[in-house]
């Protein structure tokens, strides 16, 4: 449904997209990340040419864009939808008439309109004023409004950047649900794992232009090849310890220290008891600093940070352990032992 060939993007000295190659099949969600500056808006922004790229294709819906005249493409952007960080909402307008606005407006649009303001939860907000409404109500305009064409495509831009954790869960849920009922293609930038977790299908790793690692998200969150798709996941999966308990681990073994594991659990080896095997069999006293549990599409994902109270000859044994049921471990630090 969407497909960049060779698609690269130079602003003056600036290579912002090298070579991007990647297709987003017809009712799939997929999520590109990256951190600030990787090139993700300019992305999405030649998906609709928005932004012209430098070199390369892109099609939507089996049509070349970058081929098309100006007129052909306006033609073309009626059936990509767009939603944005910040709304782009008209103040001076009601909620209907937001909707309402790439709309020629008729009597038979007045039911469409109402039919997607229904769809977003916002039917009793349809004469109130964007000031009037939450940053999540907002977006469920945007989202509403670009709908009204019925595109086949939704770009989303950093659509939940602007939201509070409990309104970009409810956007999420929203793109879900109109991608499984409108059977509609999703693309979407973030700089945030958490968003791509629940919502996305698969995900694109992009750095510096580049697309380093792409794949489906359970496969991604199991084995992230690139240290940047770590560092992702590591957020997402709250791996990092609390910043009071940081400040206190040292990098290097000290007197009076223990290392501080963290172990990464998945699929079965999750509910499997291996922390009590690592206490009883092994005699290892372990202090749990952090531990977070999640399924990600159907795929069990759990991260655990320990102190390991014990004689040092007994780590090596511990450490086996957890290598032969097939678990990762990284000694992130050391930490006083009289401070847990
Ligand atoms: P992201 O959305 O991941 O933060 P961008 O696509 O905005 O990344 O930017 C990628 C790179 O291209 C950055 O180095 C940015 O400074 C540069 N860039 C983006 N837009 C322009 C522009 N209009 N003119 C010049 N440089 C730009």
């Amino acid at each position: 449904m969407i497909e960049f060939q060779q698609v690269s993007k130079q602003y003056a000295s600036t290579h912002a997209l090298k070579d991007i190659n990647f297709t987003v099949q017809k009712g799939e969600i997929v999520g590109v990340i990256g951190k600030s500056g990787a090139g993700k808006s300019t992305l999405i922004r030649c998906a609709n040419l928005l932004e012209k790229p430098s070199s390369g294709k892109v099609f939507v819906a089996d049509q070349e864009l970058t081929a098309l005249s100006a007129s052909a493409l306006r033609d073309a952007r009626k059936h990509i939808g767009m939603i944005f960080q910040q709304f782009n909402l008209l103040n001076s307008k009601t909620v209907f008439e937001n909707v309402a606005l790439p709309l020629k407006l008729d009597h038979q649009k007045t039911d469409k309109i109402l039919g997607l303001l229904e769809l977003v939860g916002l039917s009793d907000k349809k004469d109130q004023y964007p000031a009037q409404l939450s940053g999540g109500q907002k977006q469920r305009v945007a989202i509403a409004r670009a709908l009204a064409l019925d595109p086949k495509v939704l770009l989303c831009d950093e659509a939940t950047s602007a939201l509070d954790p409990q309104n970009t869960e409810a956007i999420l849920t929203l793109l879900k649900k109109i991608n499984i009922e409108l059977g509609l293609t999703i693309l979407l930038i973030t700089h945030e794992m958490h968003v791509v977790k629940h919502s996305c299908d698969r995900v694109i790793v992009l750095d510096d232009g580049q697309i380093v690692e792409e794949g489906k998200i359970a496969d991604v969150f199991a084995a992230p090849q690139k240290a940047i798709t770590q560092y992702f996941v590591d957020s997402a999966l709250r791996a990092e310890l609390p910043g009071i308990l940081q400040e206190k681990i040292f990098p290097a073994p000290a007197k009076n220290t223990i290392p501080v594991w963290r172990i990464y659990f998945k699929g079965h080896a999750a509910a499997e008891p291996i922390i009590t095997q690592l206490a009883r069999e092994y005699e290892l006293n372990l202090n749990i600093l952090q531990a977070s549990l999640e399924c990600i599409q159907h795929l069990t994902l759990g991260i655990m940070i320990v102190a390991v109270d014990a004689a040092a000859e007994k780590h090596q044994a511990g450490l086996d352990f957890l290598a032969q049921k097939n678990l990762k471990v990284e000694i992130i630090g050391y930490v006083a032992r009289e401070t847990l």
